[in-house]
């Protein structure tokens, strides 16, 4: 019970945005006409700079779903690397979090193409066939 307590306070910020997360793929599966039999998998896009772990975000879920449409479903976590383009040489590419300048010039003035995001990327679902199985 320690650790899972432990672990409950660690991922509040995980837990929060997973909430989110949740309530709109249960959105999404009810939109699906015929309701699906069941929701297999859930692919998500993290981006790097999120500052999300995403063994937190999966142990968030697997709390959040229960008693809801997505119960028993897995979620695949696809991590977005940091990508910025600089405003001064206009070099385009993937930085690190902690160093935050143009791998080209040295510069900080980059612009952030990607790296922010966190989006449903696709929801495999198991479907009733003609006979009803
Ligand atoms: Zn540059």
């Amino acid at each position: 019970m320690l650790r899972l307590y432990h672990m409950y306070r660690g991922c509040m910020h995980e837990f929060s945005i997973c909430q989110n997360l949740v309530d709109a793929i249960v959105n999404e599966v009810n939109a699906i006409q015929p309701l699906p039999k069941r929701l297999l998998k859930v692919h998500v896009a993290l981006g790097h700079l999120r500052q999300i772990i995403p063994e937190y975000l999966q142990f968030a879920y697997e709390v959040l779903i229960k008693d809801t449409v997505a119960e028993g479903s897995e979620l695949l976590v696809r991590t977005v690397p940091l990508e910025v383009k600089c405003r001064k040489c206009q070099w385009q590419g993937e930085i690190e979090r902690q160093a935050f300048i143009c791998k080209s010039c040295g510069s900080t003035e980059l612009e952030m193409l990607t790296g922010m995001e966190l989006y449903l990327e696709n929801l495999e679902i198991e479907v009733e066939d003609a006979e009803g199985n």
